[in-house]
């Protein structure tokens, strides 16, 4: 692996691991505890994307690179939009990535409902210490009360009534007494505080749903800023990170765990929480409702399509685990916004499958190349290295591929007028002979002439070839040529659907600015076509990638690909342009 860069979460981490801020703990059980525990800590109501991705890496990168330990745990305090279909793909998600959850002291996945008794007991606890009470308002007064920033707010009329008639309250809140709304918890700190999130934050709220995993055990559920520390002190965390958006709510996850720890309720050390800024990355939305709106719009083909930017969506796309983790280190962490290019992702795919995909032919625009002096129905076997020699690693691998008579090349490698500076196949003309050029792999030929059809569309290209030029033999270096393409033999090529993928949104901020995000859409973002492919990709499996030559990194689709029948993705073009 790359080597790990600093930044400024290393730092806070090698600093505490110095002073042994969190040495010589023990879990529940007795067990020793690494130093070092993170945890993700996705909400299951959606699917995961590419921002996703960036708080995995660093939450289970700083564990794997300091000898701790990464948990798993499912934030599921919202029953209404959470969903088993959810954790699953999450689950998918963080595996194909390439990271476990799983250490010598057992799996560590967890979901925040599994900790509902324990909240509630910490509720009642709080309550009874006059450290939260039962409200009692109305929604529209409780917001009225609470002021606008930069005014204080007032305190609630039922913020002082005694604490055993808020336990009361709350104990019939649990039974079922109440509709959705008639009370909330509410913490007692600070009606004037400038910290919006300190004027008596909700911590229990009344919701007659039921939750994929704890049924209708439940009607009321812990809020998010209540549930979010305790559950980091339960698992024994102690670097938790998150995005810049909660650095405002930290001085009430501090006040939580301060408060429950010295009533013994937790552990000390409690946790830190430390913010890093979001990871944007250009030409791409992250927003959950937007891209649930693609999906039910039928802009796109499902949470999985290979233009999403979902996880499920980029893997189909052909992007590997190993370039996502590139991608996201060089990235780095920071604590200041900006955008991220999305060039840079897809550097980093190109620079992984570099040396490790295979290389194939596939003519994607077919024109017929008819090679006039080439005996009728032989065949001359051909073949390639499988890798570039530039990875010596590979280089005895061999691919065969045979040549005849009739070859499918690409369109744009002939041009009946040539332009100054093309090297590739033109016919010859009053004043300058065919081109030549070399067929890659097989021999040098040379254009004579080309067929179009009453719409002046060509049709077909004919040429001769030098017997004695085929790549890899002796002959070969007396032709000296500019030109070089590639083909597949008509009669043995494999048939094949192609999707040639581009960016969704043609703006690099589709939905910055409250801009209508699907007035950006890429109509050519997808685009399937029928290929011609060197025979030996009939044996491509789901998953497998491929360098096309010339074209770019492509990968059977996971989906749709039969075996036999392979259906290809392009993931990314070469950077390169052409070779002449
Ligand atoms: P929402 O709150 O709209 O459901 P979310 O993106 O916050 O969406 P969570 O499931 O709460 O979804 O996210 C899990 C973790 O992923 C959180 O710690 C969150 O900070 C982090 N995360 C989400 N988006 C990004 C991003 N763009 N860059 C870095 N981390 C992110
Ligand atoms: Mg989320
Ligand atoms: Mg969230």
């Amino acid at each position: 692996p790359a080597p790990a860069s600093s930044n400024f979460l290393r730092g806070i981490i090698e600093t505490d691991l110095t002073a042994g801020s969190y040495a010589d703990r023990k879990d529940s059980q007795g067990q020793p505890l690494p130093p070092v525990v993170t945890r993700f800590p996705p909400e299951p109501n959606g699917y995961l994307h590419i921002g996703h991705a960036k708080s995995i890496c660093v939450n289970f990168g700083l564990a794997r690179d300091y000898a701790g330990r990464c948990h798993l745990r499912f934030d599921d305090t919202n029953p209404e939009k959470e969903e088993q279909e959810y954790v699953d793909t999450i689950i998918d998600s963080v595996r194909w990535l390439g990271f476990d959850w799983k250490d010598n002291t057992g799996e560590h996945l967890y979901f925040a409902s599994n900790y509902f008794d324990k909240l509630y007991e910490m509720a009642e606890y709080l309550i009874t210490a006059g450290l939260a009470y039962v409200d009692s308002q109305s929604a529209e007064q409780m917001a009225a009360n609470r002021g606008n920033f930069g005014e204080v707010g007032k305190n609630s009329p039922f913020r002082d009534r005694p604490a055993a008639e808020s336990l009361d309250l709350f104990r019939r809140m649990k039974a079922g007494e109440f509709k959705d709304g008639e009370h909330i918890v509410r913490a007692k700190i600070d009606m004037a505080s400038p910290n919006m999130n300190l004027r008596d934050p909700a911590i229990y709220r009344i919701r007659h749903a039921h939750h994929h995993r704890t049924g209708d055990k439940w009607c009321i559920y812990p809020m998010y800023d209540y549930t979010h520390p305790i559950s980091d002190a339960l698992e024994n965390i102690s670097h938790s990170i998150c995005t810049l958006e909660f650095q405002d709510h930290r001085p009430f996850y501090d006040w939580v765990l301060e408060h429950l720890s010295a009533a013994g309720f937790l552990q000390k050390p409690v946790p830190h929480q430390y913010e890093f800024s979001r990871l944007n990355v250009t030409y791409v939305i992250t927003s959950k409702r937007k891209l649930r709106q693609l999906v039910d719009e039928g802009i796109v083909d499902g949470w999985d399509d290979p233009r999403m930017s979902t996880l499920v969506g980029i893997r189909r796309r052909g992007f590997t685990p190993e370039s996502l983790q590139l991608f996201c280190e060089r990235t780095g962490v920071t604590k200041s916004d900006g955008w991220i290019d999305m060039s840079s992702l897809e550097g980093a795919l190109r620079e992984d499958l570099d040396p490790k995909a295979p290389r194939a032919n596939a003519v994607l625009r077919p024109l017929k190349l008819v090679i006039d002096n080439f005996p009728e129905g032989e065949t001359v076997d051909c073949q390639a290295p499988v890798y570039p020699p530039a990875h010596p690693e590979h280089a005895t691998a061999l691919r065969h591929f045979p040549i005849s008579k009739t070859l499918w090349i690409e369109q744009e490698d002939f041009m009946e007028t040539p332009v100054k500076g093309y090297f590739r196949l033109f016919p010859p003309s009053a004043d300058k002979a065919g081109s030549r050029v070399r067929l890659r792999h097989g021999y040098v030929i040379e254009c004579t002439g080309f067929e179009k059809d009453a719409d002046g569309k060509v049709t077909a290209v004919h040429c001769t070839y030098f017997p004695d030029s085929k790549s890899g033999t002796e002959g070969s270096a007396n032709y000296k040529v500019k030109g070089n393409i590639h083909w597949v033999s008509a009669a043995h090529a494999l048939e094949a659907e192609v999707r040639l993928y581009d960016r969704l949104f043609t703006d690099p901020h589709p939905d910055a600015g409250g801009k209508d995000f699907k007035a950006a859409l890429n109509p050519n973002a997808k685009e399937v076509i029928t290929a011609y492919l060197e025979p030996s990709l009939k044996d491509a499996k789901p998953e497998d990638r491929y360098q096309f030559e010339r074209h770019g990194y492509f990968v059977a689709d996971r989906v749709d690909s039969k075996p036999g029948k392979p259906v290809f993705n392009r993931t990314v073009t070469l950077k390169d342009s052409w070779v002449k």
